[in-house]
């Protein structure tokens, strides 16, 4: 098994390494999920790419793109409100403006972290005194999750339940990602999560019209580099194919039923993203026939200003306008024991993928000082 997957990947390497010495100029090709941000490094691919292709990072780590605002509005729901606030480990140590969820908690607040939406429903029902509030973060992954959650604490009658949601939804991102010029991608390595529910055909007006080579790809080593090959022999041959490479779980037309749970929760609207700012149709909010379960209307909350922490560059890292090396931060003052921002704070964010599998960046040396002396005048 194990030799099948090393020759598999053997010759994905080489149909890359082929279609990279055809291409006339550097190519660049993305991947906009936190599982392949993470599985590339683990595994080393970027070590493997060849010379003049890049394999980018894009906003797939769910807590890195969830906006400062989004963070400071469940703080103060934890801090100000007394509610008790359900949430996704993750979502703990990243930082807002009063310190992260964790030290609210060290401040009295009562956080629960739950690993489904569902039991933060449960949470609800069994303790009727208390406001509820599910801090719901994610793509189309999670969100049907949450949807379910809703219905189900509606079914339950529960008047104690509200959910913050920041989910967000992935074309409106790859679409804006596809448009940028600073970026001129040569195609995107989609992500294999989020297609399970969408299915694979939804991408194919960003295909067409952009004329961009798309390629849904699995999580394994030779799976990534079967999808990177892909990429870049479209792109040498001047191609754009929507190409599924994860057929076993990703059907063309997804998963219904949890698009039609979606459809009758949520509807899209426009959201800010942290590093890609406010982009229309990209969140979920819940629909008007769900507002008794919106928190920021329970609870009257108004969004702040959105703004980074100091010094961090997380927005940048995450469209892939700058590397975690760029960040004067990175290794030192933000490390992932001590992180500053949620790209590092996250399993699945880039700058603790680059700290874990790259390490610090080369020092660069300054030239050894003249040991000439100089003739008095
Ligand atoms: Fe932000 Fe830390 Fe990454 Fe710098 S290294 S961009 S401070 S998360």
């Amino acid at each position: 098994m194990a030799e099948r997957v090393q020759a598999r990947s053997r010759e994905a390497l080489a149909r890359l390494r082929a279609a990279s010495d055809r291409a006339e100029r550097p190519l660049s090709f993305m991947e906009v999920c936190g599982t392949h941000t993470t599985a590339a490094f683990r595994l080393g691919l970027p070590s493997l790419m060849p010379e003049n292709v890049r394999l980018l990072s894009g906003p797939g780590c769910p807590v890195c793109v969830t906006a400062q605002g989004d963070i400071d509005l469940l703080i103060a729901l934890a801090l100000d409100h007394r509610v008790t606030l359900c949430t996704y480990g993750d979502m703990l140590r990243v930082p807002g403006r009063r310190g992260s969820l964790a030290k609210a908690r060290a401040r009295g607040a009562d956080l629960r972290v739950v690993y489904s939406s569902l039991d933060a429903v449960r949470l609800a029902a069994a303790e009727p005194e208390r406001q509820l509030v599910f801090a719901a973060v994610g793509f189309e992954t999670t969100a049907p999750a949450t949807a379910a959650a809703v219905e189900t604490a509606r079914r339950l009658g529960l008047t104690n339940f509200s959910v913050l949601a920041s989910h967000k939804r992935v074309m409106p991102a790859l679409e804006a990602l596809a448009a940028s010029p600073e970026l001129a991608l040569d195609g995107f390595l989609l992500p294999g999560h989020v297609s399970v529910i969408l299915g694979s055909e939804v991408y194919r007006p960003l295909v067409e019209a952009r004329h961009l080579p798309c390629v849904i790809g699995g999580f394994e080593e030779a799976l990534m580099l079967v999808a990177l090959a892909e990429l870049a022999e479209q792109a040498v041959d001047g191609r754009a194919e929507l190409v599924n490479l994860y057929p076993e779980a990703v059907r063309p037309r997804g998963n219904r039923v949890a698009q039609d749970l979606l459809e009758r929760v949520f509807e899209p609207a426009e959201v800010p993203w942290r590093g890609l700012s406010r982009i229309p149709e990209s969140g979920l909010v819940l629909r008007a026939a769900y507002a008794d379960f919106d928190a920021t209307r329970r609870f009257g909350l108004l969004r702040a200003e959105d703004r980074e922490p100091a010094g961090c560059i997380c927005g940048a890292v995450i469209t892939a306008a700058a590397t975690p090396h760029d960040c004067r931060l990175f290794g030192t003052a933000c490390t992932p024991i001590d992180p500053i921002g949620p790209c590092m704070v996250s399993s699945e964010g880039t700058c603790q993928a680059w700290f874990k599998y790259r390490g610090m960046p080369e020092p660069v040396l300054e030239p050894e000082p003249s040991t000439q002396i100089a003739s008095p005048a």
